[in-house]
């Protein structure tokens, strides 16, 4: 089981989680929609829905954050849930 920490529910198609996810290439975090593959820098940006990208077209490494690197680049307040998979 792995735990995934998550913001709020996507504001461009409204039904996939944004999910924390870390972007080993460029050495940032981002928020991630599991269903549509939008991607936002900023959860600010999320909140307007703006300045998203769709991931699929970006050539870069993934990985699940685990919550002390969250904690580290200050992205805490931006794990608001959990889940388990
Ligand atoms: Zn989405």
């Amino acid at each position: 089981m792995e735990k995934y920490y998550w913001y709020k529910n996507c504001p461009a198609c409204n039904q996939g989680r944004l999910i924390i996810t870390q972007d080993i290439t460029n050495e940032r975090l981002y928020l991630h929609c599991e269903e549509c593959e939008m991607g936002w820098l900023n959860p600010s940006d999320a909140d307007e829905n703006k300045n998203g990208f769709l991931t699929l077209l970006v050539d870069f490494e993934t990985k699940n954050p685990d919550f002390e690197l969250i904690q580290k680049n200050n992205w805490s307040p931006v794990a608001k849930y959990l889940f388990e998979e």
